[in-house]
């Protein structure tokens, strides 16, 4: 227990940590730690960005992929997915139903689908920033060419998440077939930042075969990376994957890593992810008490939303959707943070010490 203390009084004093002071903190998670954990976490997020909750409106605008990971809903060999894309006109006529409830950042995420050429991209970034130029833009739609996000940024995006999934490249290739390269993953990730991107990674918590030292490493990973913005939840099975009969990550579990991340990277965006939501009536909220600061409510149009099923059981029509602002903003005040209208960037991103902001 001593050895634990002098780790998380590190962790807190430097943001950093070895991977031999991770391993022993993550075995070692007791109630009282992950309280002590969570009381730090979530006064270095108030010390940088206050009690606000910056909120994202995320349209997942199609569900085609053509890649089949294998922890997937939406993976191109799931025979049982309902397809659907949307239209320009209507990825844009949802940007801006969130634009009126108060949505300053519209996410766009969605399969790597082929219909969406480099062309179409740019044409839906553009209209949105034209019909909206407060508004952040962010892509969330997987692995492209250095000239293809280039692109988009020029073309007006602003933010770009992609999970690293799992630094480990053993573990990587456990989670996704041989097409698919944890290194290629990473190279996009700092091909991302070097372009100007704010970016987040990111990783499931309690994914298929993932160990202790798997989740060191991808701390260890983060911390390098150094990204704006960072995404992690609970892994869920599908019912239709290959990983239907793996448990779900536990939901300790991922909010004491939530404290760690924000820990490490103090003024890092930090989501209370849908995946934390649906493990737990209240795990959003917990995720923000345990140092997260962003939530991310469900803009697409009511009739797709099931259909972006990565996972069994995903909220998305109920309090947590964006129609519903009023029920989380009485959630979020009710354990004393607020729900603002803002674009919620990086205060390190709005202090021009990454690249030049927008
Ligand atoms: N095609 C985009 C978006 C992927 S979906 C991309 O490649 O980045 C966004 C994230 O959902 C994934 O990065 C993954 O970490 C998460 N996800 C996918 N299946 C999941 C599951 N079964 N449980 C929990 N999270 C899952």
């Amino acid at each position: 227990m001593a050895d634990i203390s002098f780790i998380i009084n590190k962790l807190t004093e430097t943001g950093s940590l070895t991977r031999d002071e991770i391993i022993p903190l993550l075995e070692n998670l007791t109630p009282e730690i992950r309280q002590t954990l969570a009381e730090r976490a979530s006064s270095i997020a108030r010390e940088h960005y206050g009690n606000k909750v910056f909120v994202r409106g995320l349209i997942e605008f199609t569900n085609y992929c053509k890649n089949d990971c294998y922890y997937c809903g939406i993976r191109c060999g799931n025979k049982n997915a309902e397809r659907y894309r949307l239209s320009k006109e209507e990825i844009v006529g949802c940007a801006s139903c969130g634009y009126d409830l108060g949505f300053r950042t519209i996410v766009l995420q969605g399969g790597e689908d082929a219909y969406y050429k480099d062309e179409l991209m740019v044409d839906i970034i553009r209209a949105i920033k034209a019909a909206h130029p407060d508004c952040a833009v962010t892509l969330s739609i997987g692995e492209k060419s250095y000239e293809s996000y280039k692109a988009f940024f020029d073309a007006g995006a602003d933010r770009y998440l992609l999970r690293h999934e799992t630094a480990d490249f053993d573990h990587y290739a456990k989670l996704h077939p041989a097409n698919l390269s944890a290194e290629n993953r990473q190279q996009c990730l700092y091909n991302l930042k070097k372009i100007g991107f704010q970016t987040g990674a990111g990783f499931m918590v309690g994914s298929p075969y993932q160990t202790y030292e798997n989740i060191a490493d991808d701390l260890l990973f983060l911390k390098k990376l150094d990204p704006e913005m960072v995404g992690i939840g609970p892994f869920i099975p599908h019912k239709d994957t290959v990983f239907a009969d793996f448990k779900a990550g536990g939901l300790e579990l991922t909010l004491a890593l939530l404290s760690i991340i924000r820990l490490m990277l103090p003024t890092v965006l930090l989501p209370a992810t849908t995946a934390l939501g649906t493990i737990a009536p209240n795990g959003r909220e917990l995720g923000i008490l345990a140092g997260a600061n962003v939530v991310m409510p469900n803009l697409s149009p009511v009739g797709v939303r099931k259909k972006y099923a990565l996972y069994d059981n995903k909220i998305c029509t109920g309090e947590e959707a964006a129609e519903c602002m009023n029920c989380l903003k009485n959630r979020i005040s009710n354990i004393g943070y607020e729900i603002v209208t803002d674009r919620g960037d990086n205060i390190r991103y709005m202090q021009g010490s990454t690249k030049e902001g927008r």
